[in-house]
């Protein structure tokens, strides 16, 4: 029987998720659902250093916004225990927990123990200054830095302060087939005898990667391609210890447009600088497949369902070179996922933003804007400066953008006012055909240019020029409030 793909998602709580690392363990959720297997999340906190407690609440929460479901990881008495609880805390479980590192330190000294007995690995009780020293006398004779292993043969006695090296040996090869790189192989393995139990106890990534890997029952490890050049490390130890290895697969990097590793100087690079800046989790992780992942030879689909992704997606499809992460190319998928949203929907996202930004939402407004709003926005942050003036009493006017209108002085855009102002107020009906035909006559019966005679009308009703078309706007702030903000443009400009 074929094992059972399980995928993990590894973060360790060092601060916010960042989109590259999403994108990695995206594919890791799709290949496990495709496959109807388990995607695992779990904790990786040995970094003590780095270590942001609040990280943790923030990695449950932006899986939640994504929707990427986990079907095993921390509990909630893990979450506890491990000093990580919030207020509504829930962790889903499972039968190979504990999920978080630091509740399986046990394990490590288990298996750490096991390799010093069967050969592989030693004790090292080298203090920071001595391999200092021996790092600088390697620098002096431009060799490669790294611990000589000055230990090996020392047999340090467990009762003294050490660490345990993996004991690397100096003439072997090792290979490792790679899901997305193929056949790699390390002949002359530069890496040296590398730390798996730090003195106090806590585990290296290496060792800490590999026990839970294995004791989590992981097919395939998906992980980021900075990981490629260890992984001899980690090859070593499933060997040393008799283990099966996972399947590995090395996701290449996600660059800027600038070819340079994604990061703060892009803009926003973590999850939720995304959500804040009104990107949908599922234009995002659609966008985020094709950074990497494509379909096939001379197919262009590039918007995909759920169960679409879940269907096509395969390791095959993933190139081993970098992908590109196009800030603008997002901006148009996400704007195409907002028109696509259903209504209520699309304004109940919206919401959010326009409220954020300190405005009071008027139902009616609201409701009757939403259709000409919805096709007029990439992001959803862009809703507060195309609906702002519907919920603004009173209305802030770019009255120097009115001044300046092409083709007008002041007095012609005030005898504009005043003749939009007779035409609405007599209109039988005020609805969107009916102000349409109305403008279009307007600019014909006062001898000017449709342009400067709908802008001035616009600045006038809305107080400037990027908004919903004029007639939707005057229906949805009402036939009053229009014509009351007419005339009050009229006046200002005296
Ligand atoms: N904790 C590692 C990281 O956040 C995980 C790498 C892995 O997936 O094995 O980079």
């Amino acid at each position: 029987m074929e094992k059972p793909v399980r995928t993990r998602f590894a973060p360790s709580p060092t601060g916010f998720l960042h989109v590259g690392g999403v994108r990695t363990y995206y594919f890791a959720w799709l290949l496990a659902r495709k496959h109807k297997g388990q995607f695992l999340l779990r904790i990786e906190d040995t970094d003590r250093e780095r270590l942001v407690p609040d990280a943790v609440q923030a990695i449950f929460r932006d899986m939640e916004w994504l929707d990427i479901t986990i079907d095993e990881g921390p509990s909630t008495e893990e979450i506890t225990k491990a000093g990580y609880g919030w207020e509504g805390a829930k962790g889903p479980g499972g039968p190979y927990g504990p999920y978080i590192q630091s509740l399986r330190k046990d394990r490590y000294k288990e298996i750490a123990e096991e390799l010093v007995l069967k050969g592989h690995a030693y004790r090292c009780n080298c203090t920071a200054e001595e391999l200092d020293k021996e790092r600088q006398e390697q620098m002096a004779r431009k060799e490669p830095p790294g611990y000589s292993g000055r230990c090996r043969e020392r047999n340090v006695p467990a009762s003294e302060k050490h660490v345990i090296r993996l004991k690397v040996p100096r003439d072997k090869t090792i290979v490792m087939e790679d899901a997305i790189r193929g056949p790699i192989q390390w002949s002359d393995v530069a890496l040296r005898d590398s730390v798996l139990l730090k003195s106090d106890g806590f585990p290296t990534y290496h060792l800490a990667v590999v026990v839970d890997d294995y004791d989590m029952k992981i097919s395939h490890v998906l992980r980021g391609e900075e990981w490629l050049s260890t992984a001899p490390l980690h090859v070593l130890t499933y060997e040393a210890l008799g283990w099966e290895k996972p399947i590995f697969a090395h996701l290449p990097s996600v660059l800027g447009s600038d070819g340079k590793k994604l990061s703060k100087r892009h803009g926003s690079a973590d999850i939720k600088s995304f959500r804040d800046a009104g990107f949908l989790p599922e234009a995002l992780l659609n966008y985020l497949l094709l950074v990497g992942w494509a379909p096939g030879d001379g197919e262009e689909q590039e918007i995909f369902t759920r169960e679409e992704m879940i269907q096509r997606f395969s390791l095959d499809g993933v190139s081993p070179g970098a992908g590109i992460f196009s800030d603008q190319k997002l901006r148009w998928m996400n704007g195409m996922y907002i028109r696509h949203l259903p209504l209520a929907e699309y304004g109940k996202r919206l919401r959010h933003f326009i409220e954020t930004a300190g405005f009071t939402v008027d139902d009616a407004r609201y409701d009757a804007i939403l259709p000409s709003a919805q096709t007029r926005m990439e992001v959803l942050t862009d809703g507060p400066g195309l609906l702002g003036f519907l919920f603004q009493e009173p209305l802030v006017r770019d009255l120097e953008s009115l001044k300046k209108v092409k083709g007008t002085d002041v007095p012609t855009v005030k005898k504009i006012l005043l003749a939009a102002q007779d035409t609405l107020n007599t209109l039988p009906s005020f609805d969107i055909p009916s102000i349409e035909g109305a403008m279009k006559e307007l600019p014909e019966k006062l001898g000017l240019k449709t342009g400067p005679v709908l802008e001035s009308i616009r600045i006038a009703v809305t107080g400037k020029k990027g908004t919903p078309p004029l007639a939707d706007s005057m229906v949805a702030l009402g036939k009053e409030t229009s014509l009351r903000r007419i005339g009050e443009t009229e006046e200002a400009l005296n």
